[in-house]
């Protein structure tokens, strides 16, 4: 994956929801390229952004010679076993690019607006969930941070960007062809509405697709009225587990599956009366075509792999192809990432027998993105194993103990307690 230079320092910029602007969302703050963490970021986030894009020429000139620092350790590991955030920004950009590799441009924005989010999933951190501030605080107290939490107190509280410093800077955003919108949870963001705001007084949301990373737990009827301005919106679906896995993953008690496919049914049908009642001409001409094609308003999801869900990834796929019904809604997911960090939540820490009934279950799915996942599947070396175990599933219990959850509800998880009492 990391044969070409990646195009994440030549075309775009990750606005994190402390400030800190980077490459990407998985270039990692403590590695090689010190600035990265040591950067204190600027009060504007107009005059941040512009100069940290402007500081990477070292960046891009190493990664043309095929040098990449360790901040960039997560697409390497990630690329062992499945899809890495270069790849999309390679597939997402590479349509998009003239002269960038020689004159590096903004076309895209990842934008965190804040950590605020209403879930608290077991492999996020307070980084980018508000959920989590109070069991973070729990678990670093847990033998010494054994589960190495999050230590550095500016981290660990709620947090909010500035986005209205942008509309004084129209230079930034006028060759911008992808905004993604993240958070926290996107949707539910304070500035939800503002950071479109600066797009459409810029007059560029018509050149703009717009990608919401979301959990689709929350309906919002005006985000949809704004929508209507851009080019084109894509929804990607984060899921990663079915029935009371889900519930156990995401830290929720009350959301469920069946929640996600009822919102993605409001916001399709929603967006189209809408586009309907604003744009009767549109609505003849391109409604129905829209039927059978992805433009526009298009759904995608998004599923992680891990420890506790890789048993469970082909009945994700099942239910993406549930929710598959008219208009843009896309029935499969693209190959699932894989959790590489805090490495306790790799699914290499699980024993062999373990991960091969996984594999045997996946070896027979209908879904073209599992089979490929599975053919990239590997195990660690025992002893590396055996250790990252013992932590996981000590975790996992501390968590759902916190939560007032039981992880042995989940039969899958139950039968791995036997492996754990022999180490
Ligand atoms: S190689 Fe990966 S981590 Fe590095 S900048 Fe590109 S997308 Fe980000």
């Amino acid at each position: 994956m990391l044969s070409k230079p990646c195009l994440a320092p030549f075309t775009s910029v990750n606005l994190d929801s402390t400030g800190q602007v980077i490459p990407c969302c998985v270039y990692n703050l403590k590695g090689d390229d010190k600035n990265a963490y040591e950067y204190f970021p600027k009060p504007n986030l107009a005059d941040n952004i512009t100069d940290k894009f402007n500081s990477w020429d070292w960046l891009r000139a190493d990664m043309k010679k095929g040098k990449y620092p360790s901040n960039c350790d997560v697409c390497k590991l990630r690329g062992e076993s499945g899809k890495t955030r270069a790849d999309d920004y390679r597939r997402n950009l590479e349509p998009l690019i003239t002269d960038e590799m020689e004159n590096p441009k903004l076309l895209m924005m990842d934008l965190d607006l804040s950590n605020k989010c209403n879930l608290k999933c077991l492999h996020c951190g307070v980084h980018s969930s508000t959920g989590w501030i109070k069991d973070e605080a729990k678990l670093l107290n847990v033998n010494g941070n054994k589960f190495k939490r999050e230590t550095r107190p500016w981290r660990s509280k709620i947090k909010n960007n500035n986005i209205l410093d942008l509309l004084g800077s129209p230079e930034l955003t006028k060759h911008l062809k992808i905004v993604e919108i993240k958070g926290g949870e996107p949707l539910y963001q304070d500035q939800r509405y503002d950071v479109l705001d600066v797009f459409m007084k810029h007059d560029v949301a018509k050149n703009i697709t717009l990608k919401y990373v979301t959990n689709m737990t929350y309906k919002d009827k005006k985000l949809l009225e704004l929508w209507s301005n851009f080019d084109k919106v894509k929804l990607i679906i984060s899921t990663e587990g079915t029935g009371e896995l889900y519930n156990l993953i995401r830290g929720h008690k009350t959301t469920n599956t069946d929640i996600l496919k009822d919102n993605i049914n409001w916001y399709v049908t929603k967006f189209h009366e809408l586009k309907k009642q604003k744009h009767a001409c549109w609505f003849k001409e391109k409604l129905e075509p829209l039927k059978d094609s992805s433009t526009h308003l298009s759904i995608n999801w998004s599923v992680t792999a891990m420890a506790c869900n890789i048993m469970d990834i082909d009945n994700i796929f099942d239910f993406i192809e549930s929710t598959n019904s008219g208009y843009n809604i896309k029935g499969t997911g693209s190959t699932p990432t894989l959790v590489v960090s805090p490495d306790y939540l790799d699914y290499r820490v699980l024993p062999k027998w373990y991960i091969d009934t996984a594999r045997d279950t996946m070896s027979k799915s209908r879904h073209a993105s599992v089979i490929n996942f599975n053919n990239k599947l590997s195990y660690w070396p025992e002893e590396k194993r055996q250790q990252k175990f013992k932590l996981y599933v000590d975790y996992i219990e501390e968590i759902c103990r916190l939560r007032k959850q039981d992880p042995y509800a989940i039969p899958m998880w139950k039968e791995l307690k036997d492996d754990y009492m022999a180490i």
